[in-house]
């Protein structure tokens, strides 16, 4: 019979030909097909796979050497350290919008009782990172899909109950004047007809949670015009974006009358999230 270590180096072999990630994404569909973290196989590589597990395993292989994501597969990503369920209604949170939680955080101080409202929360990655690093916060997560606040729901219940509220809407539209001291949005961004909308976990995510129009920035336009309204006086918007849209993003919100608007790198020191504040 096959042990695990066996396993896990075929089923790493037969993703090489597609995936960089392959020794990676083997242990984590390995781990899912055996009901167990990561962390086990570690420990009981000569442990003999049932039979029942390698045709899980073989499944989920093939399904990724077709380019399905990971986190699809498994359903799960982690972010912020959280354990967030995703499925294909909402987008995989991606290490780079930690920049937007990290910018977000300077934003709002620890024991204050602000309002924070994060935008297209999808999987509610974003709105939970805030909920828990800010006990104090009072955190809105807004989404127009029916599907992705489902699953936004379930991640609130498990990790965060009764500490994010969800909202279906519109970006800005669920609030009323001035009721905001902090606005979030990792919105859609990526250009129309960008190649990159069909490689990768891209290819397979919803597509309105990506493309922002012709030239990407239409999202960012709609909410850099409408948030104004909806913040107190000083209240702050944090805008994440492409590593190329910094100058275009800043010039929005100079344009809608922002102040002190500057542009974040994230970790791999490429300009990811744009702020300013109403006067
Ligand atoms: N950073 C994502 C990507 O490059 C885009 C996310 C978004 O549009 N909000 O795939």
């Amino acid at each position: 019979m096959e042990t695990l270590g066996a396993a896990l180096a075929r089923t790493a072999r037969l993703l090489a030909a597609r995936h960089e990630s392959a020794r990676l994404d083997a242990e984590v569909l390995l781990a899912h097909a055996l009901g167990r973290n990561r962390a086990y196989l570690y420990g009981h590589s000569d442990e003999p796979l049932a039979a029942e597990t390698g045709a899980r395993l073989a499944a989920l292989a093939a399904r990724r050497a077709g380019g399905e994501p990971v986190a699809y597969l498994v359903g799960r990503r982690e972010f912020w350290s959280l354990d967030l369920e995703v499925t294909p209604g909402t987008l995989i949170p991606r290490p780079e919008t930690e920049t937007l939680v990290a910018g977000a955080l300077d934003r709002i101080p620890a024991d204050a009782r602000l309002r924070v409202a994060d935008l297209g929360t999808g999987s509610g990655a974003v709105a939970l990172a805030l909920a828990r690093e800010r006990p104090h916060a009072f955190v809105v997560g807004v989404e127009r899909s029916a599907r992705a606040i489902a699953v936004a729901a379930a991640n609130v219940r498990r990790l965060a109950p009764r500490r994010v509220r969800l909202l279906q809407g519109d970006w800005c539209e669920p609030f009323a004047e001035q009721s905001l001291d902090v606005v979030v949005a990792n919105p859609p961004y990526v250009a129309e007809g960008d190649p990159h909308l069909e490689r990768g976990d891209a290819a397979f995510e919803p597509r309105e949670a990506l493309a922002g129009g012709p030239d990407g920035l239409q999202a960012i336009r709609r909410i850099a015009r409408s948030a104004p309204a909806r913040l107190r006086p000083g209240g702050w918007l944090l805008l994440e974006h492409g590593e190329d849209q910094g100058p275009r993003v800043r010039e929005t919100l100079c344009r809608f009358g922002y102040r002190d608007v500057r542009t974040l790198a994230d970790l791999a020191g490429r300009d990811r999230v744009t702020e300013g504040h109403r006067p």
